[in-house]
């Protein structure tokens, strides 16, 4: 060979490691994307049914007209049976038979384990009763036809979320999953002038490889509640006003709505659709705005971990105390008869309520926290304090809504949240301020150790985005160098 042609044959071999090159060095990118299918489903009814929210609607008749469509809205992330299934569902009290039931059927029929699913309600006040939920709600038995009202919409409810379910996970195809964070200041704290309250806006952004939005997940900590029991119809509130403004201005894309631990938190002003709508339209406008930003990516599906506590309630009452309260008007002598007839019946009381805390950490990138009932924020805050808060994700209102789900603070102070608030879902005495840290402590063991913060490296403001905070998002996985793992 003369040496022009070993001279073309050594550069036809570069050209080809360049090539093998550039595919190596895009091999990373492509690993990026996950399998992730979205889908939405209208969970309006059809019929009449009582709308669950208020006391204040006991002597109203079951409503018919539709203020604004209700939905459900599925994600699909991962392949196979390994995907992580996400419900975002316009209701108020979703009650764990519900998740028992959507769990079981994508078992039966995908084989997710119970982990990899979870359903969140948005809480919206204006939305149909469900079987099971804050049964005692009107503070007086529900009548024949209202119970057949209940049980059908629910039959119904429960069909089409596992419809929703199905066509996210028919519907995977690869995708680029990345996430950051924004503020919206509508939340007020209800109990406590200026009081805590968790502003974050977590944002979850799903786009096909070339770039185009297909949903996002947003979290705010906040009562929806910006209507009140007068408009006896149906509407998903703020958070169903948010979705709407959303997919309105991002045409194809899907909007889901989870809620925060911002159970002592009421939108503020409230009282009208106008102002649910401008809410809504406060908390969409920060979303497309985040959309637009450079987020971190997630370059993996998420590790699902799921764990039922037994939360100790107080001492029950007496048979005496029950007896006294029974002579009482109102919801204390309504809930206080039911349970002296349990008690006649023979039934036995049990001495803890089930809770759910379940967790999905995307690597060690962020870790997205699903706290069952209406949840205080004491949690978030007090969560953002021994975890990395620049990593945290935390949902409440998620697979069963119980009760409220007091602080030590708040049941130290008393309340509504503390106490007066249970006998509407039915709930014999107060729970144990021992619960706090039961279920700190059940989501710090869940998680990798490295989401755990220092103590002694003191606590940084969580910067709102990862470009706000290059060093944090930006460092070996994502990991802030001052929060390196801590056994
Ligand atoms: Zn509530």
């Amino acid at each position: 060979m003369n040496p022009w042609h070993w001279w073309r044959a050594l550069v036809v071999v570069g050209c080809w490691i360049g090539f093998l090159d550039t595919l190596l060095e895009a091999a990373p990118r492509n690993l990026n994307f996950i399998p992730v299918g979205v889908a939405r489903v209208d969970l309006s009814p059809t019929n009449a049914v009582p709308l669950m929210g208020y006391a204040a609607r006991a002597g109203l008749p079951a409503p018919t007209n539709l203020a604004q469509h209700i939905h459900a809205r599925a994600l699909a992330i991962g392949s196979r049976s390994q995907a992580a299934v996400l419900i975002a569902i316009d209701n108020c009290i979703l009650p764990g038979s519900i998740t028992d039931d959507i769990r079981s059927r994508l078992a039966q029929r995908v084989g997710l384990a119970p982990a990899q699913v979870a359903l969140t309600v948005t809480h919206t006040h204006s939305a149909p009763c469900l079987t099971g939920a804050a049964p005692n709600i009107f503070a007086r038995d529900l009548t024949p036809t209202e119970q057949e009202q209940i049980a059908a919409y629910t039959v119904y409810f429960t069909e089409r979320l596992e419809e929703a379910a199905r066509l996210a996970l028919e519907r995977r195809r690869p995708a680029r999953l990345s996430w950051g964070r924004g503020s919206v200041g509508f939340a007020k704290n209800r109990r406590t002038p200026g009081g805590p309250v968790d502003h974050d806006l977590p944002l979850l952004r799903i786009t096909d490889p070339n770039g185009e939005l297909r949903a996002v997940l947003v979290r705010y900590a906040c009562h929806c509640t910006t209507l009140s029991g007068e408009l006896n119809a149906v509407h998903g509130d703020w958070a169903g006003a948010a979705a709407e403004a959303f997919e309105r201005e991002h045409p194809g894309a899907i909007a889901l709505v989870a809620i925060g631990a911002g159970a002592d938190a009421n939108p503020d002003p409230r009282g009208t659709i106008e102002l649910a709508t401008r809410h809504g339209e406060a908390l969409a406008a920060e979303a497309a705005r985040l959309v637009k930003l450079p987020l971190q990516d997630l370059p993996t599906a998420p590790a699902c971990r799921l764990q039922t506590l037994q939360l100790p309630f107080q001492p029950h009452f007496t048979r005496e105390e029950w007896i006294r309260r029974s002579t009482n008007s109102g919801i204390v002598g309504f809930h206080a008869r039911r349970w002296l007839a349990r008690m006649n019946r023979g039934e036995t009381v049990s001495p803890t309520l089930p809770y759910p805390v379940q967790t999905w950490a995307f690597g060690d990138r962020m870790a997205m926290v699903f706290l069952g009932g209406e949840v205080v924020v004491d949690y978030s805050l007090r969560l953002k304090r021994e975890l990395d808060p620049q990593r945290l994700w935390v949902n409440a209102y998620a697979n069963d809504v119980p009760c409220y789900i007091p602080s030590r603070r708040i049941l130290d102070e008393g309340g509504y949240e503390a106490e007066t608030s249970l006998w509407y879902y039915d709930r014999p005495q107060r729970l144990s301020p021992t619960i706090e840290d039961q279920i700190v402590e059940a989501v710090r063991e869940q998680l990798p150790k490295s989401f755990r913060i220092d103590p002694a490296c003191g606590e940084s403001p969580p910067p709102r985005t990862p470009m706000d905070a290059p060093r944090a998002f930006r460092t070996t996985r994502g990991r802030p160098p001052h929060h390196a793992g801590v056994p």
